[in-house]
């Protein structure tokens, strides 16, 4: 009898000790809350996960919801009550210092031997690195296929145009003729394809790496030349800072002049009347990258925009490709090059370029 019993004991000692181990070296952050939502156990992958410490974390009511996400939680908490569980929910948390991160929950109530529940449990697991996979996986597809259809449509498309701007051009010389409203129309619609066209050719031009030594500051004069005219009309002072004579990239000229063009066109094209484009080169102190940003004093990009401002054809502009900055991103992805976007609506937007410098 006293065998059975200390067997017994021993038999939940350990059972106590493996949950307990399972429980302190959990992968997942696993919280207990009472129903207060007073935290009442925490595991150390809690801790490191949402910053708060056991001691600061246990008896207390802790911020772990963002304040977009409070009402969906108030509900979840709510069914929880009832008795519901959720598995494997995706939303996303707060930790300790503010920051927000995708999280993949699973809540469940806790009964006691009666059936009512006692408290809650949660276990998260932080899942922005698969978060940013999945975007960048879809992203990296997505331009694939633009890419593809770029080669196969610009040229199939550019013939037909050719011939057919080229008898309308004809047709609008008659200003008098009954279809001049329509064939002015037809003008310019033809030369919107004729500009989207334009774009993808710069991506379907053979792929072949034929690099050559640049240099970026010859190409920067070239390229802002082209914009005197609207720089003048819109009152716009173009600013040079620091152009090193002598720094040489290897690329395709083509397409390093077509980022800055369309990087200047996004900076105009964002300043309604009056303002600055800065355009400031330096390098890395090894030496080994320059940097360069293009900063204007333009609306700013919104974040909602911002998450999407590479993807083909998102444009916010009436008449825009929503094509520039995709092509940005591949031909800078093709350098070996990185960009960053840094932007504060209504103040402006900063363009932050770096490319490998060629050694000599
Ligand atoms: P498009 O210029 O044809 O709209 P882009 O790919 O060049 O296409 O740009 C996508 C979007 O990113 C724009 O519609 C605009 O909302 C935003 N954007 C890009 N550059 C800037 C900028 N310098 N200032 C404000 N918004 C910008
Ligand atoms: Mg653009």
């Amino acid at each position: 009898m006293e065998q059975k019993t200390l067997a017994r004991e021993y038999d939940l000692n350990s059972k106590q000790a493996y949950l307990n181990l399972f429980f302190e070296h959990a992968e997942d952050a696993i919280a207990v809350f009472d129903m207060e939502d007073r935290v009442i156990a925490v595991n150390p992958a809690f801790e490191k996960l949402y910053g708060w410490t056991k001691e600061e974390a246990i008896g207390n009511a802790l911020p772990l919801i963002p304040p977009i996400h409070l009402k969906g939680a108030k509900t979840r908490c709510a069914r929880l009550r009832e008795g519901k569980s959720y598995t494997f929910f995706e939303t996303q948390d707060m930790r300790k210092d503010g920051t927000v991160f995708d999280a993949q929950i699973s809540l469940s109530p806790i009964l006691n031997p009666h059936g009512e529940i006692i408290a809650s449990s949660v276990i998260s697991r932080d899942i922005s690195y698969i978060k940013e996979n999945e975007n960048l996986i879809v992203q990296s597809e997505k331009m694939k296929l633009v890419g593809e259809l770029a080669a196969g449509v610009a040229h199939e498309i550019r013939n037909p145009m050719t011939v057919i701007s080229g008898f309308v051009q004809m047709m609008n010389e008659d200003a008098s003729s009954p279809y001049y409203e329509y064939t002015k129309l037809i003008q310019t619609e033809t030369e919107r394809i004729d500009l989207i066209l334009a774009e993808f050719l710069v991506l379907s031009r053979p792929q072949v790496k034929q690099f050559t030594p640049i240099n970026l500051a010859e190409i920067l004069a070239e390229v802002t030349q082209l914009f005197q005219f609207e720089f003048q009309q819109k009152s716009i002072t173009l600013k040079m800072i620091n152009p090193y004579k002598n720094t040489i990239i290897m690329g395709n000229e083509n397409q390093i002049k077509q980022v800055f063009i369309n990087l200047i066109k996004n900076a105009i094209e964002a300043i309604s009347e009056k303002g600055t484009i800065k355009l400031e080169m330096c390098k890395s102190s090894d030496e080994k990258s320059i940097y360069i940003t293009i900063k204007d004093t333009g609306c700013g990009i919104p974040p909602h925009v911002l998450e999407r401002v590479f993807e083909p054809f998102y444009t916010t502009k009436s008449k825009g490709t929503g094509l520039g900055m995709m092509i940005i991103n591949k031909v800078i992805q093709d350098h070996q090059g990185t960009i960053k976007i840094k932007s504060k609506q209504n103040m402006g937007t900063e363009i932050l370029l770096s490319f490998p410098v060629e050694q000599h």
